[in-house]
């Protein structure tokens, strides 16, 4: 399989241009082949709609001709288990990219860091287990997954479980009912170093957390390194066994915080080099300032810009960034007015904003005129007459009109319906 996966990448080089095979191609994994279907990993939703609406049909036309007979392929966002060609000493069940050399560090996250390195230097002999918290996407998974790579190349032989606690609960419910406990336990017993991901997961399920209490102390006791994540501190995790969340406190409690501004341009500009682009300070200081709480989020953003800038061809500017990222921007300051919406619907039918303050009734002119005073009374808290009076001194029965013209029009009329949210959407970044 990691062959016809080599050979693909090889062929690719053929038929897509090399920022969008360094953006799109390279990054997917394969995950299976059987009968006449591959299964494609990538890493995220987006970029997983995104190969499917550009480029599925290049794909598979690839590997059709590879295989030599008609293959189907699915894309999928399950993690890739396979090795990506040429990178050897990674351990094969985690992340590839997810290594410490990849881990940017910066006030809010170096002590995390600095444990989870410990980690791998004194293996269950100085923190355990490592508890490492923190709110979503800020890189607990990537920190643990570290650990397993630090250790896979550290210590050779050693075995290493990587195991996210959805995982735990779920293959333990299946043990429990297809009478596989054994299989299940003896999975964990010679494990040297564990890495439990989203402890969270088995909170309020007690047979998974009794289970996880003898596995904890079997392997504790045999000086067997533990590694936790959790998405709270242990006190605040509700529903969880104390004798478990005693334990969790046993070694080394560590968050990882929000980061700052220096840390979120230099991991921009790492996942910029990754990708072997560069993007303007002004860019990089906008999604900086604009992203700030999830390193995810910021991720999704720039795959999106580099997406847009690779695909089009057009170069980056700001206005052209906040336009492609409106959807990730913050929102809740913005406030919406009818002069704003005016703007937006003008824009969107080229009109000027006169004419639609103007009695003038040529059809183009009264539909953007209706849709903007029917989105001015869903916006605002305006009533009919001020409505009114900003497009020119209508009264409030002609707003009455627009508002139950569009509304009805909205329910027959799909490609209506879209144009008016693609003004609604305009909104946001007027
Ligand atoms: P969590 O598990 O806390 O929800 P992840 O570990 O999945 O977060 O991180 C989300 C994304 O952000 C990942 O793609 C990860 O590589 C990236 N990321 C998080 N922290 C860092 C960092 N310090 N340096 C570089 N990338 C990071
Ligand atoms: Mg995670």
């Amino acid at each position: 399989m990691i062959e016809l996966w080599k050979k693909f990448l090889e062929q690719s080089k053929n038929f897509f241009d090399s920022s969008t095979f360094d953006i799109w191609i390279e990054p997917m994994g394969i995950l299976s082949y059987e009968e006449d279907t591959i299964k494609l990993s990538t890493p995220n939703d987006f970029f997983r709609d995104w190969i499917n609406e550009n480029y599925l049909t290049t794909i598979e036309g690839i590997f059709s001709s590879l295989l030599e007979k008609p293959v189907k392929v699915i894309v999928s966002t399950e993690k890739s288990n396979i090795k990506e060609p040429g990178e050897k000493k990674l351990h094969p069940s985690l992340i590839s990219r997810y290594t410490f050399e990849n881990f940017i560090t910066g006030p809010s996250n170096e002590f995390a860091h600095a444990a989870s390195n410990a980690v791998v230097n004194n293996l269950g002999n100085q923190y355990n287990p490592l508890l490492i918290y923190s709110n979503v996407g800020l890189g607990k998974t990537h920190l643990i997954m570290a650990i397993g790579h630090a250790v896979y190349q550290k210590y050779e032989g050693i075995n290493i479980l990587y195991c996210p606690s959805q995982k735990f609960v779920n293959d333990f419910i299946s043990a429990i009912r297809f009478q596989r406990m054994n299989e299940f336990r003896e999975r964990f017993k010679n494990v040297d170093i564990l890495l439990l991901d989203d402890v969270q997961f088995i909170a309020g399920k007690e047979a998974n957390q009794e289970e996880f209490f003898t596995i904890f102390n079997n392997l504790y006791e045999k000086k067997k390194q533990i590694v936790i994540t959790s998405d709270k501190y242990p006190k605040l995790i509700q529903n969880i066994d104390d004798r478990l969340r005693n334990r969790f406190e046993w070694g080394l409690v560590v968050d990882i915080q929000p980061p700052e501004y220096e840390t979120r341009v230099a991991i921009i500009k790492s996942k910029t080099a990754y990708h072997n682009v560069t993007l303007p300070d002004e860019i990089i200081h906008f999604i900086a300032t604009n992203i700030n709480k999830n390193i995810r989020e910021m991720e999704g953003a720039l795959t999106k810009l580099l997406a847009y800038s690779s695909l089009t061809k057009k170069k980056l500017n700001l206005n052209l960034t906040k336009e492609i990222l409106a959807d990730h921007l913050p929102k809740e300051n913005h406030v919406i007015t009818v002069e704003s919406i005016q703007k937006a619907t003008c824009d969107c039918f080229q009109l000027k904003i006169s004419d639609i303050k103007s009695q003038k009734k040529l059809k183009k002119i009264s539909i953007a005129r209706h849709i903007a005073i029917y989105l001015s009374r869903k916006y605002t808290e305006l009533s009919l007459n001020e409505i009114g009076n900003k497009f020119g001194g209508k009264d409030h029965s002609t707003v009455i009109h627009s508002i139950n013209k569009v509304s009805k029009k909205i329910e027959e009329d799909e490609s209506f319906k879209k144009q008016v949210e693609y003004i609604e959407n305009l909104l946001k970044k007027y």
